[in-house]
């Protein structure tokens, strides 16, 4: 059966032309969760399934290219599918900066936190904080008989290794390359690639480059501390893990 990650946008930090900012589907082929809801993903949504589809989002943290969309598809459910229960999973802070709250019926908020798991359909979410600004949650899924994990954002003092052994798919973030590291709390493509090989990870997809770096040169630096084929994220691409 196996899982399936869409990327709806890969673009770091801001969307860059034809690409949208953070966003993933993950499926198990039944349950089908929206990971991450940055500006552009919504439109890209449309590509791969009817809103009435989504059985839940996950938001990683509370920076903007990781769930600005949410507010339009908050539109959505409310004018358009008026759908109410909606699940929405995302650290504390993050309901607190979008217009709708929890008194509406649309979407039903829930706390996630640093060593939280969540059942989601036949999906099984567990979430660790990482080192980056405001609580920035990766996450580990498991359906399906496969594992995939997802860095968000994160600086060099977290691994990906905190998502436990036997990732089949390990999807990090590289923003920088090596010139850069130490800049901000984010990976380079080599810091990517250490934190997959120390993680065991089976394959290394990168995600979350600047849009003004050549993602050829990100690829080759994080092949190299990986030791094996990476792959660059491609936004409306569907993996199979
Ligand atoms: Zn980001
Ligand atoms: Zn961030």
């Amino acid at each position: 059966m196996g899982l399936t990650l869409t990327v709806l946008g890969c673009s770091g930090t801001y969307a860059s032309p034809g690409n949208a900012c953070s966003g993933y589907l993950v499926s198990d082929g039944s349950t089908k969760v929206w990971v991450d809801a940055g500006s552009g993903t919504l439109a890209n949504l449309q590509r791969h399934l009817a809103f009435d589809d989504v059985d839940a989002l996950v938001i990683s943290h509370e920076h903007p290219d990781h769930w600005s969309d949410l507010e339009g598809f908050f539109n959505v459910t409310r004018f358009v599918t008026q759908r109410e229960g909606l699940p929405v999973y995302a650290p504390e802070g993050l309901k607190k900066r979008t217009y709708n709250d929890d008194e509406s019926p649309y979407f039903v908020w829930h706390d996630i936190a640093d060593g939280a798991s969540v059942s989601i359909g036949g999906l099984v979410f567990a979430f660790s904080r990482t080192d980056h600004g405001p609580e920035t949650l990766a996450m580990r899924v498991d359906g399906g008989g496969r594992s995939l994990g997802y860095s968000a954002d994160t600086g060099a003092k977290w691994s990906l290794s905190a998502l436990g052994a036997g990732l089949d798919l390990a999807l990090c973030e590289a923003t920088f390359l090596h010139e850069q590291e130490g800049e901000a709390q984010h990976l380079s493509a080599r810091q990517a690639g250490a934190s997959a090989r120390e993680a065991g990870a089976a394959r290394l997809v990168l995600t979350h480059i600047w849009p003004t770096i050549d993602a050829e040169q990100s690829r080759a630096e994080a092949a190299a501390a990986y030791r094996d084929r990476v792959d660059v994220a491609v936004v409306n691409e569907t993996y199979s893990i």
